[in-house]
């Protein structure tokens, strides 16, 4: 991977704040955005825009091909068919879809490393239990093994933590579920930025996640369904794209994915999520990981060596992707992530990141965040453990 070639991508490093360069460590809230992507949205807009699959003129036909294809673009890269594959604005609306639509008997089982999205959802009509983490870190299999026992419908769980950055173990998770009867939900917000997602082989029944965490724009996500699923659930929105005729009071329902893409949806970001795909695919995904895994390695061996930090989860850099928390003992996470930001350009998120049940679970209170992408180098992560080692010194 040339790095610096990808960086050149990406017109936001070309800015200087304070005369200094852009330190991008926030990858796991959202990416910044490479040219090839920026110019396809802006390329739409200069050509080809018109609402989709309702003209027969010129602009609707390309536009409603654009889409259709993005649809394509993104179920090869899931391994998944272009029927399974529901855009949606993001995660969070993709699993509050399944909690709505999905009929069936049973608990929900969710983990206590959950997102709030992947938590909040299916406690609003459902009864939720809470799978543990083991000492380490990720998803108890053992733990989930006695609370299968309970008739389940749906096991929901994130295969990559976005507090912890552990890969979960969702394959035995998923074999779990299926030999008790229960359906899987994965939410790979954290993990399809970084890996290659099979879904047919990792056997999942849907599989959550966002656009704007793998340098397309917000407002895009993806639900994959397996496609025998539709059977079994109802859409919640209905209108315009939902229905093949309709009359007073009584009309046809349309085909999924289509019927669960109710009035006009993100034409611009389906399109500009298939580019983002093309560019990932382009450096390939195998590269993405080894680089993601490469720098984790190197930064949690330089935080590892500084007194007064204190790091999460297990430190085995294999078992982790992209997130590395922790705090500085004596001073709130707040604070650091300002120092970081003032000094040094370095952008990195504090709090609870949206994950306050797993704080909870580790008894601690907010946390520091420093996450990685394809454009972060060596030389930023040794800049901000010098600096983080220079706080930690002072403090
Ligand atoms: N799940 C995980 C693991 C996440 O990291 C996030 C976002 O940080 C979400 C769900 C929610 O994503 P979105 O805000 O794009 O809906």
């Amino acid at each position: 991977m040339d790095i610096q070639k990808i960086r050149g991508d990406f017109p936001i490093f070309e800015r200087r704040i304070n005369g200094k360069p852009i330190v991008y460590f926030d990858s796991a809230a959202t990416t910044q955005k490479p040219r090839q992507v920026i110019d396809t949205l802006s390329n739409y807009y200069a050509n080809h825009c018109a609402n989709i699959h309702r003209g027969v003129h010129t602009l609707s036909q390309e536009s409603s091909e654009l889409y259709e294809e993005a649809r394509r673009t993104v179920a090869r890269f899931i391994n998944a068919d272009e029927r399974e594959i529901v855009f949606v604005r993001n995660t969070t609306e993709a699993i509050n879809l399944v909690s709505t639509c999905l009929k069936g008997e049973g608990q929900i089982l969710s983990t206590v490393t959950e997102h709030h999205s992947n938590l909040l959802p299916w406690g609003r009509s459902r009864d939720v239990d809470y799978v543990d983490i083991d000492a380490h870190g990720r998803i108890d299999v053992e733990d989930l093994k006695g609370k299968l026992q309970k008739p389940t419908l749906l096991v929901a769980v994130t295969h990559v933590s976005n507090v912890l950055g552990l890969i979960n173990p969702v394959e035995a998770v998923i074999a779990e579920a299926r030999k008790n009867g229960a359906l899987t939900l994965v939410d790979a917000a954290q993990s399809a930025p970084h890996m290659e997602i099979d879904v047919k082989a990792m056997g999942c029944d849907f599989l959550v996640f966002s656009g704007h965490k793998m340098l397309a724009p917000s407002g895009i996500g993806v639900l994959y369904v397996r496609e025998e699923l539709y059977e079994r659930m109802e859409p919640y929105l209905m209108g315009g794209s939902t229905i093949k005729e309709a009359h007073l009071g009584s009309y046809v329902p349309e085909e999924p994915p289509t019927c669960y893409e109710a009035g006009t949806p993100n034409i611009e970001g389906a399109i500009a999520l298939a580019s983002a795909i093309d560019y990932l695919s382009d450096i390939g995904m195998e590269n993405v990981l080894a680089h993601d895994k490469a720098l984790m390695a190197l930064a949690l061996e330089r935080m590892k060596a500084i007194d007064n930090v204190e790091l999460y989860g297990s430190l085995d850099p294999t078992d982790r992707l992209s997130v590395i928390t922790f705090n500085v003992k004596g001073m709130g996470c707040h604070g650091v992530a300002k120092v970081l930001n003032l000094r040094e350009n370095i952008m990195i998120r504090s709090g609870f990141h949206c994950a306050q049940p797993l704080h909870d679970r580790l008894g601690i209170g907010p946390t520091a965040r420093m996450s990685f992408y394809i454009y972060n180098t060596p030389e930023e992560i040794e800049l901000a453990a010098e600096l983080l080692g220079k706080i930690a010194e002072f403090i």
